[in-house]
């Protein structure tokens, strides 16, 4: 049979009320919640059911300019430029304190306005949230330049500065860890800051930024704008004032944020784009293991990550059993209310990608790939989508080469190294890649191989604070995480001076 199991309609209809209250709706400007200049609100939704939970102030460009006055002149002469680095230091841990303490309610409120599930949330995504803070709150006081023996007659010294105005826009998957790649650094480096949350997930970054607030952040530091991308998003990245833009989301997205930065004021740019990553299991992979990390690889978050396992390249001589297990795997999955204890799989965010997503499904059976099970809604409310797996993809399809962003896993086989190096390097992407293999020597072949930001050896989606991420090609620039995400957020100054100073002779 086609349909899942475990899951039936009704499991995703009898939903559980989130124990959390939704007390922030409004922009946070200047250390205020306020609302938008022009008075409009835009709602938001429970992804379970389509419902509306809250209005939510809706900022456009008049608002981006209060923003970035503020950050501005908090940049310029508020008390923040003049703290200590250590002083910086410990409002980001009592920051992080604060959130740890929060961690259920936050959770929920990220469940309930994304569907992901509870569990996720709770004890993997907002621990990695605090623990990123932690991170970046050791930096704070450890950035410094160097000295430079230059040609022996000169004093040269490095002074490593923050940028000023940072924007930042991000994405609605991970709401609050787009929000801690993106303010961890920022802020340690000494930067103020206008962010612009996804409209499909605004809730979250208000009450972590009142969290921040109540740490000792001074007002104009760090403001939150609630809105739509071509407005108050192309507002922030077109805006003369603001030194660096930060920008996750789509590739074309980006591409667009890329030229308003460009016709404005040169504004650096980071981009952490759209993937279709790879993952390569090798003639000697134990199969039941590789089939279950092929299956996170790709279902992680309802598929709905940027570096999914979106291509599964599987070598010619195991392809039939792993066919039928990760078919077998995939009906296994339990969909429903991702409140609930066991579920694996919430809905997807909105009805728009819920739609996007079958109309790929839709492709790929057209294209005369296999459909092995799933292929379509589970319920009748919500945006649940039952986990679909086609077999006898072909790398010319599009489901082999656009982004689904959705739980459909796509299964490739292929014969030998050379090959899957070649069509796994064959798409515009580059943003991360899995190998699963004992053998050293073809671990190291296709990790030095494959064009991509991340290579995961017999893993997949491990994350870490101290662990660089950013993508090849048109999956982005620039590294967000670890050290090199502090390169984004300084300037790096040179002061040049003679050794024998002719001001002292
Ligand atoms: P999106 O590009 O539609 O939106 C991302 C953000 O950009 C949102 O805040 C949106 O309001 C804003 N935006 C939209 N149009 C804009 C414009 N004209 N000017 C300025 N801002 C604008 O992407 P999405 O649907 O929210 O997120 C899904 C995409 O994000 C996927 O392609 C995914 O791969 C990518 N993503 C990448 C990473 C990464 O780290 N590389 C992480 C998460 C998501």
């Amino acid at each position: 049979s086609n349909t899942n199991r475990f899951s039936t309609a009704a499991a995703v209809e009898e939903l559980i009320t989130p124990q959390v209250s939704i007390n922030h709706t409004q922009l946070l400007i200047n250390g205020q919640f306020v609302d938008a200049a022009s008075g409009k609100t835009f709602p938001t939704y429970d992804p379970r059911t389509g419902e509306v939970i809250a209005q939510v102030a809706e900022g456009d460009a008049e608002d981006i300019n209060r923003a970035v006055s503020a950050a501005r002149e908090a940049f310029d002469n508020g008390p923040w430029p003049k703290m200590t680095a250590y002083e910086r230091s410990r409002i980001l841990l009592r920051f992080a304190d604060l959130v740890e303490k929060h961690n259920d309610e936050i959770a929920a409120l990220e469940t309930w306005n994304n569907g992901k599930l509870y569990d996720q949330a709770a004890k993997t995504e907002l621990p990695m949230f605090v623990r990123l803070f932690r991170y970046y709150a050791g930096w704070a006081d450890k950035i410094h330049g160097m000295t430079i023996p230059a040609d022996g007659s000169y004093h040269v010294q490095t002074l490593h500065e923050p940028i000023g105005v940072a924007g930042q826009i991000i994405p609605w998957n991970f709401p609050l860890l787009m929000f801690a790649w993106k303010v961890g650094p920022a802020l340690a480096c000494g930067n103020t800051i206008v962010l612009k949350t996804s409209e499909q997930t605004p809730l979250t970054a208000l009450i972590v930024a009142k969290l921040f607030h109540e740490a000792g952040l001074p007002p104009g530091v760090l403001n939150i704008v609630s809105g739509f991308g071509p407005t108050a998003g192309a507002s922030l990245a077109s805006h003369m004032d603001v030194d660096k833009l930060a920008f996750t989301g789509s590739t074309d997205t980006g591409k667009t944020v890329l030229q308003l930065a460009a016709r404005s004021n040169l504004k650096q740019v980071t981009l952490e784009l759209g993937g279709k990553s790879p993952f390569i299991i090798c003639e000697d992979a134990d199969v039941d293991k590789a089939v279950e990390i092929a299956h996170f690889a790709l279902f992680f978050n309802q598929g709905q990550c940027c570096c999914a396992g979106s291509r599964t390249f599987v070598h010619e001589s195991i392809y039939d059993e792993f066919l039928e297990k990760a078919k077998e795997r995939a009906l296994r999955r339990v969909v429903g209310d991702p409140f609930k204890n066991g579920v694996e799989q919430g809905p997807q965010i909105d009805s728009k990608q819920f739609e996007k997503v079958l109309r790929y499904i839709k492709s790929g059976i057209d294209s005369n790939a296999t459909l092995e099970c799933g292929g379509g809604r589970l319920g009748s409310k919500g945006f649940f989508v039952q986990p679909t797996v086609f077999s006898n993809v072909q790398d010319d399809m599009l489901i082999a080469k656009d982004e689904i962003f959705g739980p459909v896993q796509s299964i490739l086989k292929f014969r030998d190294i050379d090959e899957v190096i070649r069509r796994a390097n064959a798409t515009q992407y580059g943003l991360a890649a899995g190998v699963f293999t004992k053998n050293l020597s073809t671990a190291n072949t296709l990790m030095r191989a494959l064009r991509a930001g991340t290579v995961w050896i017999n893993c997949f989606d491990v994350f870490d604070a101290a662990i660089p991420f950013g993508g090849y090609k048109m999956s982005g620039n620039g590294r967000e995480k670890g050290i090199y995400s502090l390169n984004n957020y300084l300037q790096v100054k040179a002061v040049v001076s003679p050794l024998k100073n002719p001001a002292w002779l």
